[in-house]
């Protein structure tokens, strides 16, 4: 029997209507760059967004037509989020953190015919504007400096447009947003969201083990909106009527712990470094912040080290570890703990949240190794490959890329990983992050969650160098936290009962900061570079 249901298309416009008709009071916050705070209301986004929508129809964006936006975490991008694919056109984030070149060439291979600036980006626009063509550029006040005559204001752009937008009859398949890879190998690659994987993707959002989002949460939203879809928070945020705390470019933990205090924020959400910082924050201050509310925290995007599981759990904030990529919308899994694992050890509830979990719904994930698919025992590892409704089916107009994708269709991450029989799943590495010494293979992120373990260290990255002998040594940078001191001795002691004497790193390198890739972890590439000729003693 078919046709039993009303075939509803997912698009983003019902999350929109939700927002504006059901949660209008509901309050948005963004973080100006000079730290002052804007409030406005999900009845002002929906709002807005409907003029911007309707701006850009009477400006001839047509269906399928790329508008890009060059801006940080704050209300108007939210307008941007919906209000562009709304109109049937595709929102292209600008990772405003890419070299000019890579920036220029992401505009130009996705063909944006706009583009949407926050004023106080448009030096990162003049840094790529001689290679770009954009027909109309609108530059966003956000930080309120006076915008240069030759540019068209966007707040002109929206009260020129009436409110008279209807939405076009949009089909649940069509494109919604085009966000590039960070790409530090090679040239970033364009992954096309549909309005239906953004949709499913929120409604995973929701389930408790995820991100559990509700209405009464009160959404620090981190995780840059110029990548993945800002974990697609913009979006389950307004579909839930959950209050949304958009940071602006301020990601340093006390402004973070600042705005936690002061919005009574229940959950925040970014890479690990900054929660790293925030932990540093809490215990270089104690009684600073008063954390009224219980607060969680989803973290993902590199490996969360169990220290900082352990470390904010004694501030009383969980933290929950969730693995994905650009190609996953991001996510792809959840660090839940089964109930049927719920009277484990103390250590072993730890080891369980420092894996990247179990696949959420309708997401399935395999190891393959060269025999085939890998058992679920914990130990064999191989690529690590996915496949669900919101995990991409190619890249935007690279055809040369196809080998990403196995004959019967799943998605080849590049993640080294292992299942255990419970079906977690553990990084072991980026495949091109694993060392090979003397044939046998060493996970740099193993050692790396284990030195930021250790009491003295505040971040720790480690890269294979080349070996006459080995092939490959693993050296470690190694950034002691404010005040500490470590030596390589007490560093290697430390490991010594944790690892085989083998793995241990050769070498280790005191450092300031370790370089961050454009959203914020370890750029171990630069790394490498910098030590290729590191001469071993
Ligand atoms: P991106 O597409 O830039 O978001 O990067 C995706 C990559 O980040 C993945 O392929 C992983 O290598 C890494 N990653 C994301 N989440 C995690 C996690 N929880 N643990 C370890 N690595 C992660």
């Amino acid at each position: 029997m078919r046709g039993t249901m009303m075939d509803f298309p997912l698009t983003l416009v019902p999350m929109l209507e939700r927002a504006g008709k059901l949660f209008g009071g509901v309050e948005v916050v963004s973080q100006r760059p000079d730290r002052s705070i804007a409030r406005c209301t999900y009845a002002d986004v929906y709002r807005r967004t409907r003029r911007l929508a309707r701006a850009l129809e009477l400006a001839g964006i047509g269906r399928g037509d790329r508008v890009a936006t060059l801006m940080w975490n704050h209300a108007a991008h939210l307008e941007c989020y919906f209000g562009i694919p709304v109109a049937g056109g595709v929102m292209h984030t600008l990772n405003l953190r890419l070299h000019p070149n890579d920036l220029a060439f992401t505009a130009n291979h996705a063909r944006d015919r706009f583009l949407i600036v926050d004023d106080v980006l448009l030096p990162v626009y003049e840094s790529f504007r001689a290679q770009v063509n954009f027909e109309r550029v609108f530059v966003a006040p956000f930080g309120g400096a006076a915008i240069p005559r030759e540019f068209e204001h966007y707040e002109d752009f929206l009260s020129a447009a009436d409110d008279e937008f209807e939405y076009p009859e949009l089909e649940e398949n069509e494109a919604a947003v085009v966000c590039f890879t960070s790409g530090t190998t090679g040239k970033a690659k364009g992954v096309v969201y549909s309005h239906r994987a953004l949709v499913l993707h929120s409604l995973a959002e929701c389930i408790d083990g995820t991100f559990g989002i509700s209405h009464g949460d009160v959404i620090l939203a981190c995780s840059s909106m110029f990548h993945a879809n800002g974990w697609g928070l913009p979006y389950t945020a307004a579909m839930m009527g959950a209050k949304l705390i958009l940071p602006g470019p301020h990601l340093d933990a006390e402004g973070l712990l600042d705005l936690i205090e002061r919005e009574g924020v229940t959950l925040a959400a970014g890479v690990p470094t900054l929660w790293i910082g925030v932990l540093q924050a809490l215990e270089n201050n104690p009684g600073r912040w008063k954390i009224a509310r219980p607060l969680r925290i989803v973290s993902g995007g590199a490996a969360v080290p169990e220290a900082l599981f352990r470390g904010l759990d004694r501030f009383g904030i969980r933290v929950r570890q969730i693995w994905g990529m650009t190609e996953t919308a991001p996510m792809a899994s959840m660090g839940t703990i089964k109930s049927t694992l719920a009277g484990c050890s103390e250590d072993q509830e730890y080891k369980i949240r420092a894996k990247q979990g179990i696949p959420a719904p309708f997401v399935e994930m395999r190891v393959m190794c060269p025999e085939g698919e890998a058992p679920w025992d914990d130990k064999t590892f191989g690529e690590l490959e996915v496949r669900g409704p919101w995990v991409a089916a190619s890249y935007l107009d690279a055809p040369e890329t196809g080998d990403r994708w196995s004959k019967d269709g799943w998605f080849r991450t590049g993640d080294v990983a292992t299942i255990d029989p419970e079906g977690y799943v553990r990084i072991v590495d980026r495949s091109k992050d694993m060392i090979k010494s003397g044939g046998e293979w060493i996970s740099s992120v193993d050692l790396e969650n284990a030195l930021m373990g250790h009491p003295a260290v505040s971040e720790a990255a480690v890269i294979g160098v080349p070996h006459p002998k080995w092939q490959e040594r693993p050296l470690a940078v190694v950034v002691a936290k404010k005040g500490a001191e470590v030596k390589a001795e007490d560093l290697l002691l430390f490991l010594a009962d944790k690892f085989a004497k083998w793995q241990l790193p050769d070498a280790f390198i005191f450092a300031s900061e370790i370089p961050r890739t454009s959203v914020g972890k370890f750029l171990k590439t630069k790394l490498r570079e910098e030590y290729a000729n590191w001469e071993w003693k």
